[in-house]
């Protein structure tokens, strides 16, 4: 299983880069997580937007689903073109009942997924943690059978993700905040909270993601580094983890 860091950025994106969206691959199936601001066009140095397969959603703020509307216009127009009837499934949450309803248009479904329950999706299993922040977002822990990943989406700290993240390959979190910080009010975590959950779940490997607008970008990652020995990286464009 393959990651790969399309956009990182949390609120807006930064000129040239996108808000969330991670694509996971494997045997030629390819996932978006999310699909933030500026992901639509930041993805295409990667994959063709035909080529995506499945789409799931952490929640429905801006930054996580701006780019769905222009997704489905550009099945709208690949379909038309190619004088295809693709369907694309985009699969999130009902406890947004407009977020959801607009995940459906002429080529793509929304499909509802049950959080208390386990999402196949191609080669990939997904089950779910709700977390803390203003509008109900849910974590998820993603396996292929193989190996694991595990994104906390947009969440203030919680214990819970302890046990949600044990022994995880790779934890990617949000890193809205720096070390010192509050982000409860926001519900964002720090890069000292993040570390602190990858170090207590005896994951591999983390990947700081979210960032904020502020501040020196790079002190985020030696931060983390104080609390979690594994290594960390901070999220860019285009930065792969697996294969
Ligand atoms: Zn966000
Ligand atoms: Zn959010």
């Amino acid at each position: 299983m393959k990651l790969t860091v399309i956009g990182y950025w949390g609120a807006y994106p930064a000129k040239g880069s996108a808000t969330s969206c991670y694509l996971l691959e494997k045997d030629g199936f390819s996932c978006l997580l999310d699909c933030g601001s500026g992901a639509l066009s930041r993805l295409q140095l990667f994959k063709d937007v035909m080529d995506i397969d499945a789409v799931v959603l952490s929640h429905y703020h801006n930054d996580h689903i701006a780019d769905i509307g222009v997704l489905q216009y550009s099945w709208l127009v690949q379909n038309y073109i190619n004088n295809t009837e693709e369907i694309l499934p985009i699969y999130g949450h009902v406890e947004d009942k407009h977020g959801f309803e607009n995940l459906t248009h002429n080529f793509t479904e929304g499909i509802p997924y049950d959080p208390e329950g386990t999402l196949n999706v191609g080669p990939f299993s997904f089950t779910f943690m709700k977390t803390e922040h203003p509008a109900s977002c849910y974590a998820m822990r993603i396996t292929d059978g193989e190996k694991t990943i595990v994104y906390t989406a947009d969440s203030s700290y919680t214990k819970d993700f302890i046990p949600f993240s044990e022994a995880a390959d790779l934890l990617i979190t949000d890193c809205n905040f720096y070390e010192g910080q509050d982000g409860n009010k926001p519900g964002h975590m720090t890069s000292k909270e993040g570390a602190e959950i990858a170090s207590k779940a005896g994951v591999k490997q983390l990947v700081l993601s979210h960032h904020p607008h502020f501040g020196n970008r790079a002190d985020l990652l030696i931060q983390a580094k104080k609390y979690f020995d594994g290594t960390t990286y901070l999220a860019e464009e285009g930065l792969i983890w697996g294969n």
